[in-house]
């Protein structure tokens, strides 16, 4: 993809790293062709005075899940939000979560002309959009998940509570099972995953190609 065609994201990328960012050294970005946009990102900022991003800030690319099955087999592993420490389970989509609630409106929009239709599928999205930016955070008392305090008061941002919260619950879910299957295996194999697995999780880029399936082709 042209890098043309990416300047309107570089410049809202480096906006939004720069707003309220003090003492934030990692950053997820989960864009749709991140694995395209990334790989000029850092040339396009040092050859742009309009782009700026905050020192010693790492930035971790990544594809969202619905996205990522339309990518190359390679991009997998590399931009999986499943591989990456401290991310959760997340889709990484935004926009197309209002897909399932349009399914509703369908049935009245099909027999419209298509100017017709055009609007009314306008003015639905501007209010997903609109509600999903109210919706960002509101003012709440602490929050609390098993007796961690998530939040002290101020701003929260509701999905990503809802996120953490049902993280937390399937990690104690899969706990168990994980368990027993490592405790079944061959010990010396199991030390060898983990070491290269962490070796992915510090490194990333092709380190993480260890999750890719490899598969001998048909003659
Ligand atoms: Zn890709």
């Amino acid at each position: 993809m042209s890098q043309l065609r990416q300047k309107n994201i570089n410049y809202s990328i480096c906006q939004a790293l720069s707003y309220n960012s003090a003492g934030i050294n990692k950053a997820l970005i989960i864009y749709d062709v991140a694995c395209q946009w990334y790989v000029k990102f850092a040339q396009r900022v040092e050859a742009c005075p309009a782009l700026q991003t905050p020192d010693n800030l790492e930035i971790v690319p990544a594809v969202g899940k619905f996205h990522l099955s339309a990518h190359k087999l390679e991009c997998f592993a590399r931009f999986s939000l499943m591989f990456m420490q401290g991310t959760g389970h997340i889709d990484g989509e935004i926009l197309e979560t209002l897909w399932a609630p349009f399914n509703k409106i369908s049935p009245t929009a099909r027999s419209m002309s298509l100017a017709h239709r055009q609007e009314v599928y306008d003015d639905h999205m501007r209010d997903s959009n609109w509600k999903k930016l109210v919706g960002i955070g509101s003012v709440s008392p602490c929050l609390r998940f098993e007796d961690k305090l998530i939040h002290q008061g101020h701003i929260t941002v509701k999905s990503l509570c809802k996120k953490y919260k049902a993280a937390s619950e399937e990690v104690n879910l899969t706990r168990g099972p994980f368990e027993e299957l490592t405790a079944s295996l061959d010990q010396d194999k199991v030390k060898q995953w983990q070491e290269a697995a962490n070796n992915a999780a510090s490194q990333r880029g092709d380190a993480l190609d260890i999750y890719t399936l490899s598969m001998e082709k048909g003659l």
